[in-house]
């Protein structure tokens, strides 16, 4: 029998899936109850700031997020052009004529998402109980309780800065393994990091590399610098169910295996999973999740295989096309738009040696990465 108020249904995780999970259930009619294991929403996170991409749609983003019934009462600001930097450190200005992305930022402050959603599901009625670790949901229920270990990690630095807005990226294997390293300055404060897919050990050192580059490049102007990281996984299940128990958001592998976006598909997931939950079908949720996410992760893990295989010479050549001509979230929206032979190469891809999404269900390592290297 649950400890909360009677009927509730149960989410473990109060991050944007849980969160979008309970509100969901809310609307639907229904008592929701998030158990946070620890002692505030965002905590995973430190005022750094996060892109809520808006390419992978036509649809903008902020209309697909209404939509699901959250208010856009957090700071979020369009951006509509990176100043990317090839692997020679050549620069490379990409543009879009609508918001490539949203500035949000993530942790406990005021303006944070976090913070915001937990006001809205207050406000919708849900219970949540902080210092809460959850490790079984008997009665059923939304388990989003983030990632479960790195396939991602990103190390950086958060500051304030008398620097101008902008947002500037670099990809090289130097600074970011089969990654990139991002800049984002916005009103006043700014978030750098290097974001590696590969060689994890070793963050520190393409870290202070990264710091260097961009320091040479835009001078960088930082005080009260404080250190910064994480890390993130993807998987594609073949069900993000356990009877009763449905997984949504990071815990489910659910995020973009290309760039490491996953605020949208955790949003996306966790509502899903909260109404099928609230409206008593909850086999609802697997052909509801398939239909919105499936190609689009298979697709991005295909674009992951040949991210993979670039190295610095196809950076450079991938970036010299692309620049100034082309609307880049345009381009962008086209790389994501799932196609037939991108989901035959997936199924290729998943025999590699080193498989593309690792499994959920046989791993236990945490930095599987890692552990697979010589
Ligand atoms: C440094 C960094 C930068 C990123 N940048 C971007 C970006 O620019 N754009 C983007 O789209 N995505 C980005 N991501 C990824 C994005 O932040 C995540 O995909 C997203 O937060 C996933 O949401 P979630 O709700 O699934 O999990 P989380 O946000 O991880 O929330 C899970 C919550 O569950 C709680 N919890 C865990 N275990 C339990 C338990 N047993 N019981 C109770 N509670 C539990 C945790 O404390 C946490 O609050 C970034 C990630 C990192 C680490």
């Amino acid at each position: 029998m649950s400890d909360c108020q009677q009927p509730p249904i149960e989410i473990a995780g109060a991050g944007p899936a849980g969160l979008a999970a309970a509100l969901a259930v809310s609307t639907a009619g229904r008592n929701a109850c998030v158990y946070e294991r620890r002692g505030e929403v965002g905590s995973r996170f430190h005022g750094d700031f996060q892109g809520l991409e808006n390419w992978t749609t036509q649809m903008d983003v902020l209309d697909e997020i209404s939509a699901l019934g959250i208010t856009l009462d957090f700071e979020h600001t369009p951006f509509y052009e990176v100043l990317g930097f090839d692997p020679d450190g050549v620069p490379h200005r990409f543009r879009s004529q609508k918001p490539l992305f949203y500035l949000v930022h993530r942790g406990s402050e005021v303006g944070s998402l976090d913070l915001a959603l937990k006001r809205q599901a207050i406000a919708a009625g849900v219970e949540l109980r902080f210092n809460k670790l959850v490790r079984h949901l008997p009665h059923g229920g939304v388990v989003t309780e983030g990632p479960h270990r790195a396939d991602v990690i990103a190390a950086g630095y958060l500051f304030e800065t008398d620097m101008a807005d902008g947002a500037y990226a670099a990809i090289s294997d130097l600074l970011a393994p089969k990654g990139y390293a991002y800049l984002l300055v916005h009103a006043g404060r700014g978030t750098l990091a290097t974001c590696l897919f590969d060689d994890f050990h070793h963050e520190h050192q393409y870290l202070e590399r990264t710091l260097e580059f961009f320091n040479d490049k835009l001078g960088v102007r930082m005080q009260n610098p404080r250190r910064f990281g994480g890390s993130g996984n993807f998987s594609l299940p073949q069900r993000a169910h356990k009877g009763n128990v449905l997984y949504a958001g990071e815990a489910a592998g659910f995020q973009d295996p290309l760039f490491g976006f996953g605020i949208r598909w955790a949003l996306l997931s966790g509502s899903l999973a909260g109404k099928a939950l609230a409206t008593g079908q909850p086999e609802r949720y697997q052909r509801d999740w398939r239909q919105r996410l499936h190609t689009f992760q298979q697709t991005a893990a295909t674009n992951r295989w040949f991210y993979n295989r670039l190295g610095n010479r196809g950076y450079r050549g991938l970036m010299q096309r692309y620049q100034n001509d082309t609307d880049i979230r345009e381009w962008l929206y086209r790389a994501y738009k799932p196609r037939l032979w991108k989901r035959t190469w997936y199924h290729l891809a998943a025999n590699d040696r080193r498989p593309l999404l690792t499994s959920l269900e046989n791993c236990d390592c945490t930095w599987c990465r890692c552990a697979k290297r010589p």
